[in-house]
């Protein structure tokens, strides 16, 4: 144990439970996400999009990892507000058990985590999305691209929003730094809630007008 183990002593991020930041108890809640077609929201096999559902600028599909429940509703809020190395390490062990993305061939994409304003990143000091985006594209031995797309516009955190604002809010949010870059090839677009999904499926609209071939969404957890 080290000196920081004693200052600082781990909790579970759910129970609170002394020795580490999720108790076996809590982790066997872990639930992973059922598929779903981004557009309808219906049941999807692989969570392709239907193809009576697909738009030129839509979604190609949606891969959600887990439920956004417990633990992994508070795993991903202690992160987005406390930064504990440890807790990365607790999302990393849970995203090498899922074997949610075991039958999928991602090998041509290359993964972009959704960005954040640059005052928010600013007071924050790291953009959480990036670090999960970037444990998420280890995992998948993809390219891991945080400067392809950049955010235009400052926006309020989306946890705030009702539905029509969170729509209103994403349009014109992002913009393709270089189309060099996204021309004839393949992307995840990645963040760390599925809700609405707003903000993924403008992320893809803007990447497909720069001519990208296929978009898939990704997201560490579905509250759908
Ligand atoms: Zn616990
Ligand atoms: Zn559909």
């Amino acid at each position: 144990m080290s000196l920081l183990d004693l200052i600082f002593p781990k909790r579970c991020v759910v129970c609170g439970r002394f020795g580490s930041y999720l108790c076996e108890k809590d982790e066997k809640k872990v639930t992973s996400a059922k598929s779903f077609c981004p557009m309808c929201l219906k049941p999807a096999i692989g969570g392709t999009t239907h193809p009576k559902c697909k738009g030129k600028l839509s979604l190609d599909g949606l891969i959600c990892l887990f439920d956004y429940s417990t633990p992994i509703k508070e795993i991903i809020h202690e992160l987005k507000y406390r930064f504990v190395k440890d807790l990365q390490e607790v999302a990393r062990v849970q995203l090498k058990k899922s074997k949610r993305l075991d039958n999928f061939d991602l090998s041509s994409f290359t993964l972009i985590p959704i960005p954040l304003s640059s005052s928010r990143k600013n007071w924050r000091g790291f953009n959480q999305t990036e670090i999960l985006g970037k444990l998420v594209a280890q995992k998948l031995k993809v390219p891991f691209a945080p400067d392809i797309l950049v955010r235009t516009k400052n926006t309020k955190p989306q946890v705030k929003l009702a539905r029509r604002e969170r729509i209103r809010q994403a349009k014109g949010a992002f913009q393709v730094v270089d189309q060099k870059k996204t021309m004839e090839k393949n992307f995840l677009v990645f963040d760390d809630v599925w809700t609405t999904g707003a903000t993924l499926k403008e992320a893809t609209a803007v990447l497909k007008r720069k001519r990208a071939a296929r978009v898939w969404g990704l997201a560490l957890a579905s509250s759908h």
